[in-house]
């Protein structure tokens, strides 16, 4: 799972001049990546943490955090994502592999001489997690023996039903070896209070993100999916740092202007899309100015609903300010990839019901099939129950070979035709 670019986002108002709010982020991004450098020159320890890892633990260190799961994405979203693949592939690296995986691979094992985007500053320790999937952790052995480094794998149990009790204690107790093993390998010594401050931070940027995400509910919708999955960039990199606090509450507060001043992404909107897996990075602003041409939009998608929410949810689980470690490992399993059926199921109907949705686009992603892999259940209960059209698509997040833009258009337009029936039906 992840996120986002940052040069050709979707943050552009009517006039197709970047929102302030698609300035900063712009801005925070850059500082974030170029702070980075400039700390590891300075000899800061660096770890690599994917992105579901609770970068809040990290922040009580000073250390430099890494997520190549976001590189991978900007390097998609900047039209370099199917060059890097190449050249995994020409190291040997299956074509079938998850392309966040083929970018980050090519881009640090064979970077090319002329670089527009350096690679990330070279890790000591790398931190992943299995809530997702298991190629995540496959994908990072590999600079586990190449830099001959530590890798901390989080192993979180699978997630059909609410967490329970035991599974919350695994959790924890992993989280209190990995302060361990950074405490060791650094000589640093963990301050819970800085992980605290994070907590607070995260969770009052999660309270602006919410307010943010429910611009969608409006009619015509105040956002696009496609705003979502832009500014999703801030939560993956800099969650628990004021930047976050700073970047979600210009964004909320910029939106509700907007709606205010009826300045709205599909002013005609006639279709209102939900979207199931992760963005198109390649395609976020092609696909989102397509979609306006025909009085459609998608309003939400399952991807970026999930974010502040425990299981099956949609609305922020709140942090009560007393014991973050412990909420943490609560929200371990925000992300959909790990949730069953029933709960993958759960959210989309909650969010046809909230947002009001016309019809669902399941993007089949061939790099994520823990993503895809219940779509075809889902889509048929959905229609099934609901009376709800669909359309399956095939796209891949980051490698734009593997996508053609007219056969997704003709399954889209069919969609909205079908809608079309359904609304002159009933
Ligand atoms: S396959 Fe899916 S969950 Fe796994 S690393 Fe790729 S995008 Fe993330």
């Amino acid at each position: 799972m992840t996120n986002s670019s940052q040069e050709n986002n979707t943050n552009e108002n009517n006039t197709n001049t970047k929102t302030k709010a698609g300035e900063h982020l712009s801005k925070i991004m850059k500082e974030f990546y170029i702070n980075q450098h400039l700390d590891a020159q300075a000899g800061k320890f660096c770890v690599w943490a994917a992105i579901i890892v609770p970068l809040e633990i990290l922040r009580g260190f000073d250390i430099i955090v890494g997520i190549p799961e976001n590189y991978s994405a900007m390097t998609a979203s900047k039209g370099l994502g199917s060059a890097q693949c190449e050249r995994s592939h020409q190291l040997g690296f299956s074509p079938d592999l998850c392309s966040y995986a083929r970018i980050d691979l090519g881009n640090n094992l064979y970077p090319p001489k002329d670089a527009q985007m350096p690679p990330l500053p070279r890790p000591d320790l790398i931190i992943t997690d299995n809530n997702n999937c298991s190629l995540l952790a496959k994908w990072f052995d590999v600079y586990h023996r190449e830099y001959n480094i530590p890798h901390f794998i989080l192993d979180v149990p699978f997630c059909y039903n609410p967490q329970d009790y035991d599974g919350l204690n695994y959790i924890l107790s992993q989280y209190k070896d990995i302060i361990r093993k950074i405490e060791n390998m650094t000589g640093q010594k963990y301050d819970i209070d800085k992980t605290r401050e994070a907590m607070n931070n995260t969770n009052e940027a999660l309270k602006h993100w919410k307010r943010f995400m429910n611009a969608a509910l409006h009619k015509p919708a105040g956002i696009t999916a496609f705003d979502s999955f832009v500014q999703m960039a801030t939560f993956v990199t800099l969650r628990g740092t004021p930047q976050i606090v700073e970047q979600y509450k210009l964004l909320a507060d910029e939106t509700e202007v907007r709606i205010a001043e009826k300045i709205f992404p599909v002013p005609d909107e006639k279709y209102r899309l939900l979207w199931d897996n992760i963005a198109p990075w390649h395609q976020l602003r092609k696909m989102s100015s397509r979609l306006k041409q025909l009085d459609a939009n998608i309003v939400y998608a399952t991807y970026t609903s999930c974010l502040g929410t425990i299981e099956g949810g949609i609305d922020l689980y709140e942090y009560d300010g007393v014991d973050p470690l412990k909420h943490l490992a609560r929200t371990q399993n925000f992300s959909v990839c790990p949730y069953g059926l029933e709960l993958r199921y759960e959210v989309i109907e909650k969010l046809v019901d909230r947002c009001g949705i016309d019809g669902m686009v399941f993007a089949n992603n061939k790099s994520c099939k823990v993503y895809s892999l219940m779509q075809l259940d889902i889509q048929k209960r959905l229609i099934d129950k609901l009376k709800i059209p669909s359309i399956m698509i095939d796209v891949d997040h980051a490698d734009v070979t593997r996508y053609s833009e007219e056969g997704v258009f003709i399954r889209i337009e069919a969609l909205l035709e079908q809608i079309d029936r359904y609304k002159n039906v009933c």
